[in-house]
C-alpha cells in the first residue's frame, strides 16, 4: 500500500476508483481511463441509443430510455403516440438520477406528466426508462443478476465473463406496478443496499437460499423446471458483448488521450459489474454497467441493537474470490515467462488504499502471504480452496471442455472467467461500426491529450475524405459543425474543452451518411460512408508515401 505513491515500477497497479495516475509508464492498471464517465446512466443510455438507431433488433435488450431534461418533450410525445396507437398499453416508467447508485433517488411513475418528474429533473438530470413490469420471479420475489465481466484489453478487444454471478432479491413479494404500490421499494428495486434495511432480508449461509444467492443456483432451479438454460447463457453472452461494443468508441477516445499511442504507458484491464434483469420469458435486459462493482466478501451483522460486526458472506466469497483470483491469473505478467513446474509465482502489485478490500477478496483464496518492506510485494502461492460449482454456467451451457490451465496452473481450478471475445468475434464484427467512426474521429483530433475535435480538424476530415461538393459547400460544413457542437456542449456533459465530442461527431457523421446515401437503412448508409472515408484516406496516405519516397 502506497498512500503517498511510489517510484519503483510495478507489474500490476490496483487503483481504488478510477484511472488517475499519469506517472505510470509500464505494467498493467486495473482501470481504463474514462470508464466511470462512459458507464454513467446518461452516457450509457446515449451509447445504447446510437446502437439502437443503427441496429434496433440487436439492441432491443436495453429498455426504451429518454434523457431528461433535454428529451422531456420527446418523452411526452413518444409516450402519447404509443398510447394512441395501442390504448391497452398501460406503461410504468422508472426515473434514475444520473450519477446515482444503489437505488439512490430512483422512483416509478405512471405518466410523463407526473409532477415529481418535472420538479426533480431541473435539479438533477436523469434517465427515464420503460419499467419492465413482468420480471421472472423466484419464490414470488423479483431479483436481478450481477455478473462480473473482465475487459482485458480494448485493442484488440478481449472480454471474459465470470461463469457465476450473484442474484439479489427483493424482500417483498412482487406485484405488477399500480398507483398504490409504486412507492414500495422493497417490492420493485432489487438493490442490496436498500433491501438490507428491510426486516425481511435474509443473510444466506448457503448459496441457494436467502436474499442474495449465486446465479448458478437460480439456473439449477430453472433447469430442473425444464428452462432452456443454454439459450439463456448465450443471450447473456451476446448482451455483454454488444454492450461493450457500444462502449468501446468512447473508451478509445479517452484511452488515446490519457495513454497516447507510441508513448510508453501501462496497459489497462477492468472488472465490470453488469446488472441484468430476466423477464418472465427469460429474456435478459440490461439495467446498468458498474465501473466499480463492490468486491466486499463480508456483510454487517447486528449483534445486539446498534452493535454491528463484519461477518464473512459465503455467497459473495464463492463468486468474488474466483473473479479476482482469475483476473490476476489472466493478467499475470510472469505467466508467459514462467517455465517452472511448481505453483508459486512472484508478482509485484501496487494497490491503492481505497480498494484493498477487493484485493483481499482475491488474496483470501491464496495461502502464504508475505509482506515485505511495508509494501504489498507478494510472493503468492497459488493454492485456492475454492471449487467451482457443478451447476449450469456459461461453460457448461456452451458444452465446451474447460479451458485447459497450462503448466503450473494445472492444479488450480479451471478459470471461472470464460473468454467470449474474440472467441465469438465473427458474429458480432458487423456491429462495430461506431468503432470505425471513432477511429476517424481520433485520427483528426490532432493535438494529443484532447477528446474534442476543433473546427479545423473537422474541415480537414471533410477535405481529406472528399465529402464536400457543389451540394455541400465548406460553408455548409462549418454550419453543420457549429450547430451540432453548440447543441452538444449546451447539454452540459463536459465543459472541460470546447470543440466537438465523439457523440457530436457521430451525429454529424450520420447526417452526412443520410445525405449521401438516401433511402437506405441507417446502418447501410453509415457503413457505406465509413468505407468511403477509409478508402479515400488510405489512397491519400499511399500518395503521401509515394511523394515522400520520390
Ligand atoms: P442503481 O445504480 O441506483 O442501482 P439501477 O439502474 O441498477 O440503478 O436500478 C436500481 C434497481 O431498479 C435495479 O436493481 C432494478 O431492480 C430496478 N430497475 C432498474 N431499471 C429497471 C427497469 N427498466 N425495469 C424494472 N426494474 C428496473
Amino acid at each position: 500500500q502506497f498512500p503517498f505513491g511510489r517510484r519503483l515500477p510495478c507489474d500490476i497497479y490496483w487503483h481504488g476508483v478510477s484511472f488517475h495516475d499519469s506517472n505510470i509508464f509500464s505494467g498493467q492498471v486495473n482501470k481504463f481511463p474514462g470508464m466511470m464517465e462512459t458507464v454513467r446512466k446518461i452516457t450509457l443510455s446515449r451509447a445504447m441509443r446510437t446502437m439502437q438507431d443503427l441496429f434496433p433488433l440487436e439492441y432491443n435488450f436495453y429498455p426504451r430510455s429518454w434523457i431528461l431534461p433535454e428529451e422531456l418533450p420527446l418523452f411526452v410525445a413518444e409516450v402519447r403516440m404509443m398510447k394512441d396507437s395501442n390504448p391497452s398499453w398501460k406503461p410504468t416508467f422508472i426515473v434514475k438520477p444520473d450519477g446515482g447508485c444503489q437505488g439512490d433517488g430512483i422512483y416509478l411513475i405512471k405518466d410523463p406528466s407526473d409532477i415529481r418528474l418535472t420538479g426533480s429533473i431541473q435539479i438533477r438530470p436523469a434517465v427515464v426508462q420503460e419499467y419492465i413490469c413482468k420480471p421472472l420471479l423466484v419464490d414470488k420475489m423479483k431479483f436481478d443478476i450481477r455478473l462480473y465481466v473482465l475487459l482485458k484489453s480494448l485493442e484488440p478487444l478481449e472480454i471474459y465473463i465470470a461463469k457465476d454471478g450473484l442474484s439479489r432479491f427483493c424482500t417483498e413479494p412482487y406485484q405488477e406496478p399500480t398507483l398504490k404500490n409504486l412507492h414500495q421499494v422493497f417490492m420493485h428495486l432489487t438493490n442490496y443496499s436498500l433491501n438490507i434495511h428491510s426486516g425481511n432480508f435474509i443473510h444466506s449461509d448457503s448459496v441457494n437460499t436467502g436474499s442474495k444467492r449465486t446465479f448458478s443456483s437460480i439456473l439449477c432451479r430453472l433447469s430442473s423446471r425444464g428452462a432452456d438454460v443454454k439459450k439463456l447463457w448465450s443471450d447473456i453472452i451476446s448482451l455483454v458483448i454488444k454492450t461493450i461494443i457500444a462502449l468501446t468508441p468512447e473508451l478509445k477516445v479517452y484511452y488515446q488521450s490519457d495513454i497516447p499511442a507510441g508513448k510508453p504507458g501501462p496497459t489497462c484491464f477492468q472488472i465490470l459489474g453488469f446488472d441484468i434483469l430476466l423477464m418472465k420469458n427469460l429474456k435478459p435486459v440490461l439495467l446498468e454497467v458498474n465501473a466499480n462493482p463492490s468486491m466486499r466478501i463480508e456483510h454487517e451483522q447486528e449483534l445486539s441493537p446498534g452493535v454491528f460486526e463484519n461477518v464473512p458472506s459465503p455467497v459473495d466469497e464463492e463468486v468474488k474470490v474466483a473473479v479476482i483470483r482469475d483476473t490476476l491469473r489472466l493478467v499475470d505478467p510472469q505467466k508467459k515467462k514462467r517455465k517452472d513446474t511448481h505453483l508459486s509465482f512472484h508478482t509485484y502489485l501496487l494497490i491503492f488504499p481505497t480498494q484493498l478490500q477487493s484485493l483481499h477478496a482475491g488474496i483470501a483464496g491464496m495461502k502464504d502471504k508475505q509482506h515485505k518492506h511495508h509494501s504489498l510485494k507478494l510472493s503468492l502461492k497459488l493454492k485456492f480452496y475454492l471449487k467451482l460449482g457443478s451447476c449450469p454456467s456459461a461453460e457448461a451451457a456452451s458444452e465446451e471442455p474447460p479451458e485447459a490451465a497450462p503448466g503450473p496452473e494445472a492444479a488450480l481450478p479451471s478459470l471461472c472467467l470464460k473468454q467470449v471475445f474474440p472467441k465469438y468475434a465473427k458474429q458480432f464484427s458487423y456491429l462495430r461500426l461506431v468503432d470505425r467512426v471513432a477511429a476517424l474521429f481520433i485520427r483528426f483530433l490532432g493535438v494529443r491529450g484532447t477528446t474534442k475535435l476543433g473546427p479545423t480538424g473537422f474541415r480537414t476530415f471533410i477535405r481529406n475524405c472528399k465529402l464536400s461538393n457543389s451540394n455541400f459547400s465548406m460553408a455548409a460544413v462549418d454550419i453543420l459543425y457549429i450547430d451540432i457542437t453548440r447543441r452538444w456542449n449546451s447539454m452540459g456533459i463536459d465543459h472541460k474543452d470546447s470543440g466537438m465530442c465523439l457523440q457530436a461527431f457521430v451525429e454529424a457523421f450520420f447526417c452526412l451518411a443520410q445525405k449521401k446515401y438516401k433511402s437506405r437503412p441507417l446502418h447501410e448508409q453509415v457503413a457505406s460512408l465509413v468505407e468511403l472515408c477509409e478508402c479515400r484516406l488510405a489512397a491519400l496516405h499511399g500518395k503521401r508515401l509515394l511523394w515522400g519516397c520520390g
